[in-house]
């Protein structure tokens, strides 16, 4: 038995339900999907069959549904200065939010959004938690994760501030939480190499958002180093963190029972990757 539930963001292509295939075939006990195309607007409702096999396989796989952590589009920018723009990418952030619902998965993970350099932080996280409300109105039963990010370009989420001004804008705290990405963490500023990095920046992470409201993490190592609000992810162990950070990371009781996805660039080494990480709990 074990408490850490590690996985990766495997491909939904010919049908979300291959993805808890593709999980069982690299030995994970969790994973991410996108459960439309990613890159595209529209995408046809999911038919009763499909989300039939989809549960199906879940329950092959034996993977619960709390630690499948859906990604949304790239497309999607809840903060998007412009009415028009923000007004449909809140339709597809919805559209997004039933599909999970119907899959009977419990959590959706988003980037939380750009201002474009064409409005404040404030003004466009002030958009974001708009439109979260009006998301968690319209729909129920998932939880929507925002994703910290590196801050490349105008993406908000690079500071735990911004993680945490979105959750007490939410009016309903039970269903809004955060994913913490390791690279993207990185990135940002927050060092996670030695013990006592690591241990500042969770003392931080704690203090000004919350481990209550961590309900997953993407596991990447870094190619671009501390600080350079640079997103680019690396196998484990071959960036900018290493395998110090990762080993903190499976031996921290704050991180059980959440989906923890690898979005590392070398897909055929996923399995390998898996059994290490594992190989790193200690006792
Ligand atoms: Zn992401
Ligand atoms: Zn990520």
């Amino acid at each position: 038995m074990h408490d850490k539930f590690v996985g990766a963001h495997v491909s939904a292509s010919g049908g979300v339900f291959n993805a808890p295939l593709n999980a069982s075939k690299i030995g994970a006990k969790a994973f991410a999907l996108f459960t439309k195309n990613q890159r595209q607007w529209k995408a046809k409702p999911l038919d009763g069959e499909t989300i039939e096999k989809f549960k199906e396989n879940l329950r092959a796989s034996g993977i619960e549904p709390k630690h499948v952590l859906p990604h949304d589009s790239y497309l999607i920018n809840l903060g998007h200065p412009e009415k028009q723009k923000r007004q449909k990418s809140l339709d597809a952030f919805i559209d997004e939010v039933r599909r999970c619902e119907q899959l009977g998965l419990d959590r959706l993970n988003f980037h939380p959004g750009s201002h474009l350099k064409k409005i404040s932080e404030e003004e466009c996280l002030g958009r974001i938690a708009e439109a979260m409300n009006i998301t968690l109105n319209e729909t129920e039963g998932v939880t929507l994760v925002i994703e910290n990010t590196a801050g490349q370009g105008s993406n908000l989420g690079y500071k735990f501030e911004h993680l945490a001004y979105l959750i007490d804008k939410t009016e309903d705290k039970s269903r809004v939480g955060v994913c913490l990405d390791t690279c993207h963490t990185f990135t940002a500023g927050y060092d996670l190499r030695t013990k006592e990095a690591y241990e500042a920046t969770t003392k931080e992470f704690d203090e000004i958002v919350g481990f209550d409201y961590l309900k997953g993490m993407h596991i990447n190592d870094s190619k671009p180093p501390l600080g350079s609000r640079v997103d680019r992810h690396h196998s484990l162990g071959e960036g900018e963190i290493g395998w110090d950070a990762f080993k903190h990371i499976m031996n921290d009781p704050r991180m059980n029972d959440i989906p923890l996805i690898l979005e590392t660039i070398d897909d055929t080494i996923w399995a390998q990757e898996i059994r290490a990480l594992y190989d790193l709990i200690e006792g």
